[in-house]
């Protein structure tokens, strides 16, 4: 701005000074037109009008002759000798002239001086005029703009930084608060609308809030089931060795019957526990899957020639129906496991003399597993809660036929980490069916 400022404050008084110059030629050139200065005899009052311009504008006036010779000059010093410029030359064309000299600091403007009569240039009228004055000014005017430059900068400077510690209050307010959140003091919720970004941020931060509360309570919820289902068949082992030591001359069968139902208890922890390290393992981070390319109507034979003997101790009859041969990228073991889980759910809700029915089906981007079965079936309240962990619809039965509760999160588990889909159809009475759908490429 200084630079600006100061550029055209220059140019303007330049021109003003130039143009009252030039005014001035104009008249004493009018003045000179009629007089015989050409002879040297310049008019005594002429003369010292000469000298007064020259001292007015602290410059020098030369009067210079058709001839190029220096007619009349105010400091006396070239007077009679010869001058050939442009300027010169250009003004007796009848055109006057005028020049800055930024760098020498000068204006230099000539004049012609014309025949009263015949309008012819008779000689040309030479001012070289200083621009110390306006220099001055100059240098007045730049020390003036950067002493206000330097107090405005000084007064931005500090209006930015008291805006700069207003403004970051309200981060700073949610710094301290997420703090508190993390270090367990505050349980409350962030609120802090002082700007839009502010309130963004605090809604972001109590969703993420909110979520880790979800998951806290889930796994609180998870260590109290697994506790009170680790217990179960603790107490009934307890209660079974207490009534045998309590009771003196125990007959030896009914050693061997209690015996029997103590072994069953800790077959049905050591179940519970194997479910539950499986469920550990499929919680664990994709990078744990071991993807392979498989043959899945391999894969689903050997699932059913393995359960199809425990379906037969029921007269179940299980039905294998391939569409065609798939080949998946799946984790062999992992979903095997998902698999078995269906088709040993499918034998233990079913009903004697009833029937399962598997199919494998894919089309050009997923592979689809059916389990089918002529069971019990779920109630339809039920059929969204049958994915958790140990969720049984009838607890009791379910223990009696040794189930955890854990199989259908295991094949759940299972199933997500192949970036694949389960889901449920049941009548109750009918029968219910699972279906699985698994991307035939994995992609991580
Ligand atoms: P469980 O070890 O008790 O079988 P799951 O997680 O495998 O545990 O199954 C959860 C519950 O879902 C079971 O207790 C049962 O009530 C119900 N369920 C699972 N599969 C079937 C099925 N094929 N037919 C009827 N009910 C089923």
């Amino acid at each position: 701005m200084k630079a600006v400022i100061l550029n055209s404050y220059e140019k303007r008084a330049v021109d003003v000074r130039t143009a009252e110059i030039q005014n001035q030629c104009t008249i004493l050139c009018n003045q000179l037109s009629n007089s015989s200065y050409l002879d040297g005899i310049t008019s005594e009052v002429i003369k010292s009008e000469l000298v007064q311009l020259s001292n007015i504008y602290n410059g020098r006036v030369m009067v210079i002759a058709n001839d190029f010779r220096i007619a009349e000059d105010t400091y006396d010093m070239d007077k009679g000798k010869t001058i050939v410029s442009e300027d010169v030359i250009q003004c007796f064309q009848g055109k006057g002239t005028s020049n800055y000299d930024a760098k020498n600091k000068y204006i230099e403007v000539t004049s012609p001086i014309l025949d009263g009569n015949t309008e012819d240039v008779t000689g040309v009228m030479l001012v070289s005029v200083s621009t110390d004055t306006i220099v001055d000014s100059l240098a007045v005017l730049d020390g003036k703009a950067s002493i206000v430059g330097i107090t405005i900068g000084v007064v931005i400077l500090v209006l930015a930084s008291l805006a700069g510690v207003v403004m970051v209050k309200p981060f700073q307010r949610i710094t301290r608060s997420i703090s508190a959140v993390t270090e367990g003091y505050d349980d409350n919720y962030l609120h802090e609308n002082a700007y839009t970004e502010t309130q963004l941020i605090s809604d972001a931060f109590n969703k993420m809030l909110g979520r880790m509360r979800v998951l806290d309570d889930s796994r609180n919820e998870f260590v109290s089931n697994v506790s009170h289902e680790l217990k179960t068949p603790l107490t009934s082992m307890k209660v079974l060795a207490d009534s045998l030591l309590s009771q003196e001359d125990v007959p030896a069968e009914l050693y061997k019957e209690f015996m029997g139902d103590l072994s069953e208890e800790i077959e049905r922890e050591n179940k519970i526990i194997n479910d539950l390290l499986s469920l550990v393992k499929m919680d664990k981070t994709a990078n744990t899957l071991n993807i392979k390319s498989e043959n899945m109507n391999t894969l689903v034979e050997k699932i059913l020639k393995r359960l199809r003997p425990i379906a037969a101790t029921r007269n179940i009859e299980v039905v294998f129906e391939s569409f065609r041969p798939v080949t998946a990228e799946v984790d062999e073991m992992k979903l095997s496991l998902a698999i078995s889980n269906l088709v040993e759910n499918a034998i233990k809700y079913n009903k004697d003399d009833g029937w399962i029915h598997v199919s494998l089906n894919a089309d050009h981007k997923y592979c689809y597993i059916e389990v089918a079965d002529s069971g019990i079936g779920i109630p339809e309240e039920s059929a969204e809660h049958i994915f958790e962990r140990f969720y049984r619809v009838d607890k009791s039965h379910s223990r009696e036929i040794g189930g955890t509760g854990l199989g259908l999160a295991i094949a759940r588990s299972a199933v997500l980490m192949h970036r694949g889909a389960i889901k449920v159809y049941s009548q109750l009475g009918e029968g219910t069916t699972f279906t699985i759908r698994i991307p035939l490429t994995y992609v991580s």
